[in-house]
Formats: structure tokens, C-alpha cells, sequence
């Protein structure tokens, strides 16, 4: 079967050669074609990286364009934190965060397609990590962030070539702002939101957990959603291990926003405030896209939403700079979930801790 995309909506199906976004029905893009996890039979040439799965990743074409492109990300060590509680540090990462697992596939498949010139738009991690691999695979990136974005991470995107058009208005604006580029130029749209190659990037996340754990998963998984790219990579990772047979059912999937910004919450009926004021910048997401395949995954796997609040947040930084482990209040935001973690009834955890603590200088 070859690798193409199919809308979740209606089911039309498209080339990935057409460089569309999304359906014309307005529906979001799934890929399909690639194959199942199959670690059993891979030989000891498998790399240390993301790339050790890449049997199962949307890889196309003729040339493993991959290698050039590839900075080694991945293979984050898991450590444990206390009984039943595991910790992946997922910001040991190339650009420090875990958007390298998305942005390293689709800048490749990018690149494989032969383009030139690629459109983002984010207010942060995402648009550093597609900027690094732009860089890396020679693709000219333009970056559209909110005009709030803060300096330190305009000035991480000028520094990796990137052009940066800062936007006046909300990261919604910055979005629009982008869309209607592609539309004038006919750039490719890098985005980790609607290009499904991304979440293919970051459904290794499950497949390291699987292989570093021996296959002993933990019952839940903690990870803190905005527009869930981890989330829903995670949740496709490890069906695709349920479906190859190796594992009997996925962990339950826990996603966590803070209680001032949570779309989830104010879907499922909550009053919640329409705020985007929180310290946990990344995932300060109020309209995510994808909203409904989040709940999707939480639901199915059994998992559900966890609520953070902003004291709870910079005290769970403290604690973990406390154990030697220095994360981005985003990051914090996943271990903060724990307070109250009811190990009889929710069993062991594993946590992503998913952004450096350097993204966010602590104050002098
Ligand atoms: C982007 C980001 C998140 C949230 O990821 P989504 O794909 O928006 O759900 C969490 N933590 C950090 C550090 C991030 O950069
Ligand atoms: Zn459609």
C-alpha cells in the first residue's frame, strides 16, 4: 500500500504529492500506508534515533533522505522518580524539546518532495524545531508567530535562519496569517498541526517506551496537550503496538492543561475562563484544531483530562530542579498533574517531560 492522506471527515483521499493541507471539505488529513511496529527481525543496524522505527514511519521515495537531515533525536532516557513513577526526559532533544520527533519526519518527507520553501506559523517550540531541520535540509522556512511571542524564542528563530513575521493579534491571527501566504505563494505548509507527518514523528515516543521498558508499560501516561501533537502521536503509537499484537491494550492516556486555558475543559461543558494566561505558554492553546481527536484518545484509552493551576505549576518546576531535573514550566505543568495521583486506583505512571527548563530563563 502507498502512503497517502485521507480526510477524517469525508474520507476523500489525496496524494501527498499534492501538497494539500486539508480536504477541500475543510476536514483535517490522516496518512495511511505505513506499516505496523515491527521490531522483531530489525537488525542491530537499527541507529539510536527515531529513525530505528523507520520501517513503520510515512518514508517515501527513493533516497533515505532522512540520514542527511536526521540530528539524532530520540532515544530519550525514561528515569524513575519514585515507586510507580516513571519520568521521559523528552527534552534532550536537538532544538530541547520534543517537536524534534514531528519536525525531523516532516521536513524529510518535505525535502523528499522536492520542496523549496515552507510556511509555519507557532508560538514557539514547534517553530524552532521545523526552523532547525529547514536549516539542516536546505528548505527556506518562514515563521509567523503572535507578536507576543516572547524575544528569546524570535531570536532562537532568527538564529536558525528562519524569516519570522510577527503577527499583531492572538496565535489564531499568526495561523490565518500563514494560511493566507501558502495561498499567495504556494509554499508548503510545515504545520505540526494539520500535517499528519508530524504526529507519525511523534508516535515514537510509544514505541521507545515499549522497547525501553521491556514491554512492561506503565498503566497511565501523563502528558501535558495543546494542540496535541504528543498526545495523538503517543495514542497512534501505541495502537499500532496493540495492533501488532504486542501489546494487549494501550496505557491510559492522561492530558494536561491548565485549569486558566483548557479547551477541553470548556468543551465537556466546564466554565472555564477563555484566557490564554498561564505559565505554561505551550500549551496556552484555546482553539486546537485537532480538539476532538484529543478527547478521542483520552476516552478510548480510559485516560481523562488533568487540571493544573498556575501555583501548582511553578511548584512542580521548583521540585523537579530540586532533583536535579530542569524543565520549562509547559513541561512542569505534566509532573504538576501528579499532586493527588491516586496510585491504587490509577496504577504507575510514566510522565513526558517535554521542553528545557533554558526555553524559560529562571529569574536572576
Ligand atoms: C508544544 C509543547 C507542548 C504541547 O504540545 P502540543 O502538540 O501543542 O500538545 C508541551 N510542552 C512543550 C515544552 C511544548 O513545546
Ligand atoms: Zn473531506
Amino acid at each position: 500500500m502507498t502512503i497517502g492522506l485521507r480526510c477524517v471527515a469525508c474520507g476523500r483521499t489525496y496524494d501527498i504529492g499534492d501538497r494539500a493541507w486539508r480536504c477541500s471539505c475543510g476536514g483535517l488529513f490522516k496518512l495511511e500506508g505505513t506499516a505496523l511496529f515491527a521490531a522483531a527481525g530489525a537488525g542491530s543496524d537499527r541507529p539510536w534515533s527515531l529513525w530505528r522505527y523507520r520501517s513503520s514511519l510515512p518514508i517515501f521515495g527513493s533516497r533515505d533522505r532522512w540520514e542527511q537531515i536526521s540530528l539524532g533525536e530520540g532515544s530519550t532516557p525514561i528515569v524513575q522518580d519514585s515507586p510507580g513513577v516513571l519520568l521521559k526526559l523528552d527534552f534532550l532533544m536537538p532544538t530541547l524539546s520534543f517537536k524534534d520527533r514531528g519536525s525531523v519526519v516532516l521536513v524529510s518527507a518535505a525535502s523528499e518532495l522536492g520542496v523549496r520553501q515552507m510556511v509555519a506559523d507557532s508560538s514557539g517550540n514547534a517553530g524552532v524545531s521545523i526552523a532547525a531541520y529547514g536549516a539542516r535540509a536546505g528548505i527556506e522556512t518562514e515563521v509567523f508567530v503572535p507578536a507576543s511571542t516572547s524575544p528569546s524564542k524570535v531570536f532562537q528563530l532568527e538564529a536558525y535562519g528562519a524569516v519570522v513575521r510577527r503577527i499583531t493579534g492572538s496565535r489564531d491571527d499568526a495561523a490565518a496569517a500563514a494560511i493566507s501566504r501558502l495561498e499567495q505563494t504556494g509554499a508548503f505548509y510545515a504545520s505540526h498541526i494539520y500535517n499528519p507527518f508530524f504526529h507519525h514523528g511523534t508516535k515514537t515516543f510509544a514505541f521507545e517506551c515499549y522497547e525501553q521498558l521491556a514491554g512492561r508499560m506503565p498503566d497511565a501516561v501523563v502528558i501535558p496537550a495543546g494542540n496535541g501533537t504528543l498526545l495523538l502521536g503517543a495514542a497512534l503509537g501505541f495502537a499500532e503496538l496493540v495492533d501488532a499484537g504486542l501489546l494487549d491494550r494501550p496505557p491510559r492516556l492522561f492530558a494536561v492543561q491548565a485549569a486558566n486555558c483548557s479547551p477541553i475543559a470548556k468543551a465537556r461543558g466546564a466554565h472555564v475562563s477563555g484566557s490564554t494566561e498561564t505559565a505554561a505558554e505551550g500549551i496556552a492553546i484555546q482553539n486546537p484544531p485537532r480538539l476532538e481527536e484529543m478527547m478521542r484518545a483520552i476516552e478510548t484509552t480510559g485516560g481523562d483530562l488533568l487540571l493544573v493551576d498556575e501555583e501548582s505549576i511553578l511548584r512542580a518546576r521548583t521540585a523537579l530542579l530540586a532533583r536535579g531535573i530542569d524543565v520549562e514550566p509547559t513541561a512542569a505543568a505534566g509532573y504538576a498533574a501528579l499532586d493527588g495521583w491516586d496510585s491504587d486506583e490509577l496504577g504507575t505512571v510514566l510522565v513526558a517531560l517535554t521542553g528545557a527548563g533554558i526555553k524559560t530563563p529562571h529569574a536572576p
